[in-house]
C-alpha cells in the first residue's frame, strides 16, 4: 500500500501546494481522501485518474476539501466508455453536496450528451453517508471511519485503511478526540492536517485566530500519534505553509512529543505503508 499526498495546501492559493487531498493506492484500487483544488492535476502526475478511482472519501464539507469534487465527477464521466457510478463515502450532508454538484453540472451534461452520440448516460454517484464503522471491504482491504471534532463544523469523520501488511489513518481537520484515537490505535501511518499556533498568533488576524479552535497544532498531532503507537506521522495542510528550509522546524516540534518517523509533506510526497516503511523517506 502506498500513500501519496496529492495536495498539501490550504485555502490560500499556493503554486507549490494544491488543495487538501490524499491518494491511498491499495490492492483493491485507488482510494481518494478529500478532493481540494487541482486534485486531478496532481493525480495525473502519479498516473492516477478519476475514471479508475475505487471510491472517494471526503472528511468534511469545508470548501478546501471538496472544491474539485465536481471535476472528479465530470472527468470520470467523460473519460469512461460505459456508465461508471462513482462511489462516495462521507459525513452527513455529502448526499446533498453531490446532488447540488450534479445540478450545477446540468448544462454541461446536456451539452455533451447532445453533442456526443456515444455518451448516452449522465454522470452518477452512489453516496453512502457515514459516521462510524466499516465502509468497504474488498479482499485484504478494509476501510473504516469514526467521528472527529472540527466543531463548529459538524459532522466530520476520519478514515482508516487496512491492507495486507499495513494501515493508514486520514485524520482530516480535527482537534484531538476519541474517534481519531480509535482509528489510530496500532496504525502504521497517520496523515494529519496541522497548524502552527506559535507563528499565527503573533499576527493577530481575527480570521486566522478563529482557526485555532478547530485545528490540531503540530504538537497536538504528535501527541495523537504517540497515544496510538503510530509508526509514521505525516504532517500536511500546513498553516502557514513553510518554506523548504523551515520544514525541519515542523518535524522537530513533532519529534518532541512522538518517537516515530515524522514527514513534512509536500505535494506528491509518496510513502510506502507498513511496519518496515516506518523510516521511509519522502520523495517530493
Ligand atoms: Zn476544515
Amino acid at each position: 500500500m502506498q500513500t501519496i499526498i496529492l495536495g498539501s495546501g490550504v485555502p490560500f492559493p499556493d503554486p507549490e501546494r494544491a488543495g487538501a487531498s490524499t491518494l491511498v493506492r491499495t490492492s483493491a484500487g485507488d482510494l481518494l481522501f478529500d478532493c481540494g483544488r487541482a486534485v486531478l492535476m496532481r493525480a495525473a502526475a502519479v498516473g492516477a485518474s478519476a475514471a479508475a478511482l475505487r471510491a472517494v472519501f471526503p472528511t468534511h464539507l469545508h470548501s478546501d476539501h471538496i472544491t474539485d469534487l465536481n471535476d472528479v465527477v465530470t472527468t470520470r464521466w467523460i473519460m469512461s466508455l460505459q456508465p461508471s457510478p462513482l462511489s462516495i463515502f462521507g459525513p452527513g450532508g455529502t448526499a446533498g453536496l453531490v446532488q447540488a454538484t450534479e445540478a450545477m453540472l446540468e448544462p454541461d451534461v446536456r451539452y455533451r450528451m447532445t453533442h456526443h452520440d456515444d455518451l448516452s448516460w449522465p454522470p452518477s454517484a452512489e453516496v453512502t453517508e457515514c459516521e462510524r464503522g466499516e465502509l468497504l471491504v474488498d479482499g485484504a482491504v478494509r476501510v473504516t471511519c469514526a467521528p472527529t471534532d472540527h466543531a463548529p463544523v459538524r459532522p466530520t469523520v476520519g478514515y482508516r485503511v487496512d491492507d495486507a501488511g499495513g494501515s493508514v489513518v486520514i485524520a482530516g481537520d480535527t482537534v484531538p478526540c476519541p474517534g481519531l484515537d480509535d482509528l489510530c490505535a496500532g496504525a502504521d501511518m497517520l496523515v494529519h492536517t496541522v497548524i502552527r499556533r506559535d507563528l499565527l498568533e503573533p499576527l493577530n488576524i481575527p480570521r486566522l485566530n478563529d482557526v485555532f479552535d478547530y485545528h490540531s497544532t503540530v504538537e497536538d498531532a504528535a501527541r495523537t500519534a504517540a497515544r496510538g503507537g503510530v509508526g509514521t506521522l505525516v504532517l500536511t495542510h500546513l498553516v502557514p505553509a513553510p518554506r523548504p528550509e523551515a520544514e525541519h522546524e515542523w518535524a522537530e516540534r513533532a519529534q518532541a512529543h512522538f518517537d516515530g518517523a515524522v514527514v513534512v509533506a509536500r505535494d506528491l510526497t509518496s510513502l510506502d505503508v507498513g511496519p518496515e516503511a516506518a523510516a521511509a523517506s519522502a520523495s517530493p
